[in-house]
């Protein structure tokens, strides 16, 4: 996918959208209220491509409401919008919208961003929350809250190799999701990692699965697709945070640390602010920085499974 196509798929669904930069789809039958968050973060474009798409569809009529009201919600898609390639696009542009759910600002960017949004996310009986990773991953369901038929939803229709349950827990900042299932103490509150930011390949599975759970929610007409393999439930039970920016993490357990390597107990990992990390338990390494960002960056977590 070229650059401009995905500033035209922006311009698309922000032309179609309110001043809130929110397209709200009323199907005019009562049921849930569902929102799909599109560039929480500035550089994750897959998610726009796939919310377009999904507008497409409903406009061309290959996709029909069922009941309630779709939301696209487009969080941080100014950075999309003014930059000029992809190495110009940010994941922020003062401090990360999906960290802040729990702050106030002082009517910085992502802080007006959030005030913006907060009533559709606040509204919304169920969010999905699309993102995309910085290194070469497969796609992850992220799951907020311990409700057990949500996780048996997202065995049976969610097309994701691995679920994680608890990263909220392991969060430097409150994200979105987090946000949405404290106001709510229900529904699903979910994000989707497609893969890495620019692996277009990833966007048919993440249109696949918006649309899947979009029928699972009765907001869009079809039965959802049952799964035949379903995704590793993992929960989450560390995560190292950097102290520093920069040359926080020296990995030692592989030379090319990809998304959710296996490492056996007493496996040293790596060095984190120049401690070593030795796992306590078989784990999966999960979403692993190379470089810290910024301090109080996750440089990776760490899940076992369930
Ligand atoms: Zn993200």
């Amino acid at each position: 996918m070229k650059f401009e196509q995905l500033q035209q798929a922006l311009s698309v669904v922000l032309d179609a959208a309110n001043d809130d930069a929110v397209l709200i789809l009323d199907s005019g039958q009562p049921g849930p209220t569902v929102s799909v968050v599109a560039l929480t973060h500035g550089n994750e474009v897959t998610g726009i491509a796939t919310a377009h798409q999904v507008l497409e569809q409903l406009q061309s009529g290959q996709l029909k409401q069922r009941s309630g009201r779709l939301q696209i919600v487009l969080a941080n898609y100014e950075i999309l919008q003014d930059s000029k390639d992809f190495e110009s696009l940010d994941r922020f542009r003062f401090e990360d919208l999906n960290r802040i759910w729990a702050k106030s600002g002082d009517g910085e960017h992502e802080y007006l961003a959030k005030e913006r949004i907060r009533p559709y996310i606040e509204q919304s009986d169920h969010v999905i929350d699309l993102h995309s990773t910085n290194g070469e991953s497969t796609s992850i369901g992220i799951l907020m809250g311990p409700d057990t038929a949500q996780i048996e939803a997202m065995q049976s229709y969610l097309d994701t190799p691995y679920v994680l349950l608890e990263a909220e827990k392991f969060l430097s900042g409150m994200a979105l999701v987090e946000y949405h299932q404290n106001s709510r103490k229900s529904g699903l509150s979910l994000v989707i990692e497609a893969g890495q930011h620019f692996d277009f390949s990833t966007i048919e599975t993440n249109v696949a699965n918006t649309i899947n759970l979009l029928r699972h929610l009765e907001v869009l007409e079809g039965e959802p697709r049952k799964q035949v393999t379903h995704p590793k439930i993992l929960k989450v039970y560390e995560a190292g945070i950097a102290k520093f920016a920069g040359e926080a993490i020296t990995w030692t357990y592989s030379n090319a640390p990809k998304g959710f390597d296996f490492v056996e107990k007493g496996t040293q990992i790596c060095h984190l602010n120049g401690e070593p990390v030795v796992v306590g338990c078989d784990s999966y390494i999960v979403m692993q920085q190379a470089q810290a960002l910024h301090a109080g960056k996750e440089m990776y977590y760490l899940a076992a499974e369930m």
